[in-house]
């Protein structure tokens, strides 16, 4: 087997598992990935001259990966490694407890506002 087939084989695999072509944890696409690190849709950097970085070209292979249980974006990998160097294990956990069985404590209805609302004197 080609690298090149290699390559499909665990993208479409890891697709598959997923359900769509999209970051597990983040659900960015690849284009969303380019788009938050400052590059056009072809790799190349936005505003390359205004930055001198014209000759820095981002890879297909640096914007998802498909070589795991499930798709995973470069921006998540770098947020993860950065929570996992800074040894926050247990803080993750309990943020992923947080976001499953406590919405209400993070996202509480009676404190959002119309920002119409916010402004209109109280009667
Ligand atoms: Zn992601």
């Amino acid at each position: 087997m080609t690298s090149i087939d290699k390559h499909f084989q665990e993208y479409f695999a890891s697709v598959d598992k997923a359900g769509d072509d999209r970051c597990y944890l983040c659900r960015r696409t690849s284009s969303d990935v380019k788009t938050f690190f400052g590059f056009n849709e072809d790799g190349t950097p936005v505003n390359a001259d205004e930055y001198g970085i014209e000759d820095v070209v981002l890879y297909k292979l640096d914007i998802m990966s498909y070589k795991g249980t499930r798709p995973v974006c470069a921006v998540c990998q770098l947020n993860f490694e950065t929570i996992f160097m800074a040894g926050d294990h247990d803080c993750v956990e309990q943020v992923m407890r947080e976001i499953e069985n406590e919405r209400d404590k993070l996202w509480p209805m009676d404190k959002r506002r119309d920002p119409d609302e916010s402004s209109a004197p109280e009667e």
